[in-house]
């Protein structure tokens, strides 16, 4: 629910999860964020099928990207999000990319660039992942980054490894 208008910024979340019923960890998940505190979704791509990043002994992926309208910081919003994903019962291991149960990234805040110890804005991913880039094309056709790369440019040049758009029938 947003509560005031002003200084609104168009952030945009990519949501996975691999364990559990992972359409409906991600389909959960959509209607998780459409409850998040002064924020509103504006958008939801399609749900899509990916191949795992790195360790390759872990099942398949479930891939969406949501564009929300928000007013909180964005460590606030990291802090919503890892909120929602300890709720779904992620557990934190130490291999890196193995499977889970449910990933919010915040891939985008505005323009904005950030660095510090808990958020690096862009996602350091986001150029370089299928599951990210096709999902955010098909929501954002405009969008560009803070370096001026078109979104649509690097969707339509990246391999698709595999990904695919899950028809509605399915869900
Ligand atoms: P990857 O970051 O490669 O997608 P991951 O999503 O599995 O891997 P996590 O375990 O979810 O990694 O997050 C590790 C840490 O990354 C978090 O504790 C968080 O502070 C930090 N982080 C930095 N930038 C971001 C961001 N843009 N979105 C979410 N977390 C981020
Ligand atoms: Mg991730
Ligand atoms: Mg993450």
């Amino acid at each position: 629910m947003l509560k005031h208008s002003e200084s609104l910024i168009t952030a945009y979340i990519g949501v996975g999860s691999n364990l559990s019923n992972p359409i409906k960890q991600v389909t959960l998940a959509i209607k998780a964020l459409k409850t998040l505190t002064d924020s509103q979704v504006t958008a939801v791509s399609s749900i899509y099928g990916s191949k795992p990043m790195g360790p390759q002994d872990q099942p398949d992926y479930v891939n969406a990207v949501v564009e929300l309208q928000t007013s909180l910081t964005p460590l606030a919003l990291l802090d919503a999000l890892q909120t929602l994903e300890n709720k779904a019962g992620r557990v934190r291991k130490e291999n890196r990319w193995g499977a889970r149960i449910l990933d919010l990234d915040m891939l985008l805040f505005g323009e904005q660039v950030i660095n510090n110890e808990r958020l690096t804005i862009p996602h350091y991913g986001i150029k370089s992942r299928e599951f990210v880039l096709l999902p955010l094309h098909e929501i954002a056709l405009n969008l560009c980054l803070p370096d001026g790369d078109s979104i649509a440019e690097l969707a339509n040049n990246i391999s698709q490894n595999g990904l695919q758009k899950f028809s509605a029938e399915i869900l």
